[in-house]
């Protein structure tokens, strides 16, 4: 979808991967239409409305780890630019719409990041679905599940 950003990168499945064996259901990859735009989050709780992006260094300039490249710097500049503002858009964009917008930078342990989403989704679990259970019940959540294991083909 996104040429410059690569699907399904290490730190992503990584992430994944805890999430499922935490027993955590999520969809992967699902595009989420907006307005004037769409925004097509790593992960995504749909019942709870939390959409969890993975942020590479390089290509949305993490404050610590991101750099114009000196070669090619013209190049460089105006689409890293173009990426920061276009995650800004859309995160506004899923904010508006009720979603809860996470941030992850690829550079996060992929244990530190797994305690954030869970966070997340127990908050949003106890104020907004007060039938979701959490991990446990598999069952019910079944048809969120991409694909066993926390990988994602689709
Ligand atoms: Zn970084």
């Amino acid at each position: 979808m996104q040429a410059n950003r690569r699907r399904d990168t290490k730190p992503e499945r990584a992430l994944r991967s805890l999430l499922f064996a935490a027993g955590y259901r999520y969809r992967c990859d699902l595009r989420i239409p907006l307005e004037g735009t769409f925004a097509r989050p790593d992960i995504v709780f749909t019942r709870q409305k939390i959409t969890i992006f993975v942020d590479g260094c390089f290509w949305h300039s993490c404050p610590t780890h991101g750099s114009v490249p000196r070669r090619n710097a013209d190049y460089w500049r105006p689409k890293l630019e173009r990426n920061r503002v276009r995650d800004a858009v859309q995160s506004r964009a899923l904010q508006a719409a009720g979603w809860r917008v996470i941030r992850i930078w690829e550079h996060v342990p992929p244990d530190v990041a797994l305690r954030t989403v869970v966070s997340a989704v127990r908050i949003r679990a106890e104020a907004g679905a007060p039938h979701f259970v959490g991990g446990a019940d598999q069952t019910r959540l079944a048809h969120n599940v991409g694909q066993s294991g926390g990988a994602c083909s689709d």
